[in-house]
């Protein structure tokens, strides 16, 4: 008989058949749990504070608490939970290489006639992570759309207190209302876009795209910026080059990229797409002539709202959102977008993706 029959069953006593049962929940939870006795001594610990807290120094059983975590609150925990008989909860950060956090729930317990303490530590490091990133997220929104209103409003202020009769500048406010307005338009365009496709609402539909012609409509509809900046537009893809990709989802990719490729480009410069194959996973390259972008910042911008220059882009009316965007498109094409960079000569972006044949 299984304990667990035994056990619904009644067959053999609850306290008997329940004890490897748990023995056994304990081993698997992911939380941490701890026993200590009247000394603090730990008496009995589950894997996962194993795993947690021994650290190479071996067994937890019969160390100090102290001698495997060193925080006093903790400590004030346990002895009022041996001492007082009080329960509590504390939140245990731990400086360790990965700095992890914890939350603590402290209870007195009693066994075989032994007072002791029993820890469990449910670990929010996670969490807090995604809490961070969330008022991050919150506060570079705000900030962004603060910038612009408090410019529309400035401008509208001033023509309403006369300058609306200014013949020599009303219409240049007004240009300079309308830019801001369309910045905030953007920024709330790009926000919808990356959370819509963060959340997994955009299903891809994938078939092969001759990448060529792709990449001469993108640069006809960028010529314009291109010809402001004296950048020129050179299609290095092979005519009859086909990749396995969402049409649409890739233009948006391409075009953010080409766009960036433009804008962060020096006058006269030149803008490069070209196309490799290399095992199972096609690479399409957007090579620029601009500024390039120093090493501390390469690893951050593809992260949100992360810019080199926030001014500068701002004034090119930029978000901060587009190369965000183009990571996530890559990833749910099960590719990768990456950065290379020389300062002073140029960038290269490439999307990889996984070649049809794959
Ligand atoms: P933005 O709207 O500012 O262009 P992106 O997410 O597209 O936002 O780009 C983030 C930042 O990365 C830019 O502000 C710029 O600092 C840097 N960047 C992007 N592309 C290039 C490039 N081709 N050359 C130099 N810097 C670039």
């Amino acid at each position: 008989m299984s304990l667990l029959t035994a056990w619904f069953s009644g067959k053999e006593s609850v306290e008997k058949t329940s004890r490897p049962i748990l023995s056994e929940i304990l081993k698997t939870m992911r939380e941490s749990v701890i026993v200590v006795g009247k000394d603090t001594r730990i008496l009995a610990s589950n894997r996962a504070a194993y795993n947690a807290f021994a650290r190479n120094n071996g067994a937890l059983e019969d160390k100090r608490l102290s001698e495997v975590v060193r925080d006093l609150a903790l400590h004030e925990a346990f002895r009022k939970a041996l001492e007082e008989g009080a329960s509590s909860d504390i939140e245990l950060e731990l400086p360790s290489i990965e700095r992890r956090k914890y939350d603590v729930h402290i209870a007195p317990i009693e066994f075989e006639k032994t007072k002791g303490a029993i820890g469990i530590f449910y670990d929010i490091t996670q969490i807090e992570r995604l809490e961070r990133v969330r008022q991050e997220f919150l506060s570079n929104v705000s900030h962004e759309l603060r910038t612009p209103l408090t410019s529309i409003l400035a401008f509208v202020e001033t023509l309403e207190d006369g300058a609306i009769n200014d013949e020599e500048n009303n219409r240049r406010f007004l240009k300079v209302i309308r830019r801001n307005a369309q910045r905030m338009h953007h920024l709330i365009d790009d926000i919808l876009e990356l959370s819509f496709i963060e959340s997994g609402g955009i299903a891809l539909a994938p078939k092969s795209v001759n990448l060529h012609s792709l990449i001469e409509e993108i640069f006809t509809n960028l010529s314009g910026k291109a010809k402001q900046q004296r950048v020129k537009l050179k299609n290095e893809v092979p005519k009859e080059t086909f990749v396995f990709a969402d049409a649409v989802r890739l233009e948006q990719m391409l075009t953010n990229l080409v766009d960036n490729a433009v804008k962060f480009n020096v006058k006269a410069g030149s803008v490069t797409v070209g196309f490799a194959r290399k095992d199972d996973r096609d690479i399409i390259s957007v090579t620029d002539t601009g500024e390039g972008i120093s090493a501390e910042h390469l690893q951050r911008i593809f992260e949100r709202f992360y810019r080199t220059d926030r001014a500068r882009s701002r004034e090119i009316g930029g978000t901060g959102l587009g190369l965000a965007i183009v990571k996530h498109l890559a990833r749910l094409h099960g590719g990768e977008v990456s950065v290379a960079s020389n300062p002073g000569k140029g960038s290269t972006f490439s999307v990889e993706l996984p070649s049809k044949s794959a």
